[in-house]
């Protein structure tokens, strides 16, 4: 990596990651300490105190929703530190601090709603069938993760940004060439206005069955030469080639189901009573934290498979090497990663080892 990144741009990657590493660990404490705190002292009885007399599962409903939305404002000075002051500061941010606000409304808005109607369920569920509640909610919420990755596309991800289509005719043509090459003929090349929000470059795939898309950022679009941004598409019609998204997804609804029959073994008809749900939400916190690395571990592995299918796709390896380049330049990528940051965070590998793959495949085809 001594070839291709200065000690100084390694330098100044870390100082803008090392301090962000910190505010997510804080921001999870926070977040932990807050759920004990309603769990087991008298603050979860205050907020609970004017619910007592709703019929339980809108008791559930509302508390949840009280829950989440108390949450949200105790870790907002540290989410706006990071999200948007420092943002600004490093000359990512392009929004105002009202838009960024607004974002994080819709956000909370989203999540009081989704929390709100997993509680509910899951409380009147427990009172309904106690013995067994577990099955029908296991059930219940993988269906809600397949239906959430089904119509994210089309119901959530609006919310935040505009899509066109691609308008740069030859550039569109030259990507739909590349998608058949992938024998994955896409439906759908957006471009979403990114640029509201931030300078940094991206792209994603997401949606199942008639929702899926490949979305560019449109920051991509501005500087980078076509061959990388060809590059960018190909390595994101890879994902698709190997149905990452639905494999994801279904991963998903197996984690949603262990996840409830861990509620069930550990509070059992408990979760009958809405009181309990910081404690339901603190199991979760700590099923999350203990998938963190087998899940950015096999993202990593995607992830590598999908470089090897963009190299594959369009055979330059120049432009590989270019766009990745300025991928982790454009959004002051984390070079050099401390490891357990890396295990635990990183779903994509390091500039540095995609560049490292990058030479592996053309030293493998001489
Ligand atoms: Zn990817």
């Amino acid at each position: 990596m001594e070839r291709e990144f200065s000690a100084e741009e390694r330098a100044r990657a870390s100082a803008y990651h090392r301090p962000l590493y910190l505010a997510l660990l804080a921001d999870v404490a926070l977040g932990a300490g807050l759920l004990a705190a309603l769990a087991w002292s008298s603050l979860g009885d205050w907020l609970f105190s004017p619910l007592t007399s709703l019929p339980p599962v809108a008791a559930a409903a509302a508390y949840a929703a009280l829950v989440t939305v108390l949450s949200s404002v105790v870790r907002a000075p540290l989410a706006c530190w990071r999200g948007w002051w420092r943002e600004r500061e490093w000359g990512f941010s392009t929004q105002t601090l009202g838009g960024w606000l607004g974002d994080r409304v819709k956000g909370l808005a989203v999540s009081v709603l989704l929390g709100a109607g997993a509680w509910a369920a899951a409380v009147a569920l427990a009172r309904a069938m106690p013995g067994w509640w577990a099955l029908p909610a296991g059930a219940a919420l993988a269906l809600a993760v397949l239906l959430l990755s089904f119509v994210a596309p089309v119901l959530l991800e609006p919310l935040f940004n505009r899509f066109r289509p691609l308008d740069d005719e030859t550039l569109a043509a030259s990507l739909r060439r590349l998608s058949e090459r992938a024998g994955v003929p896409v439906r759908d090349v957006l471009v979403a206005d990114a640029s509201r929000r931030t300078t940094k470059v991206n792209a994603y795939v997401s949606g199942i069955g008639r929702t899926r898309r490949v979305v560019l950022f449109d920051t991509l679009l501005r500087g980078a030469d076509p061959a990388a941004v060809e590059v960018v598409v190909a390595h994101e019609l890879g994902h698709r080639r190997e149905g990452h998204v639905a494999k994801l997804t279904l991963l998903a609804m197996v984690g949603a189901a262990v996840a409830v029959l861990v509620l069930w073994a550990v509070l059992g008809t408990r979760i009958a009573d809405p009181r309990t749900l910081p404690e339901a939400l603190l199991l979760l916190l700590a099923l999350e934290l203990a998938a963190l690395a087998p899940g950015a571990w096999l993202s990593r592995r995607f992830e590598r498979a999908a470089d090897r299918w963009s190299l594959e796709l369009t055979e330059e390896p120049a432009a590989f090497a270019r766009a990745h380049l300025e991928l982790a330049r454009r959004n002051l990528s984390d070079l050099e990663p401390p490891r357990p940051v890396y295990l635990l965070l990183f779903s994509h590998p390091t500039a540095p080892e995609r560049l490292a793959l990058g030479r592996a495949w053309v030293e493998a085809r001489t």
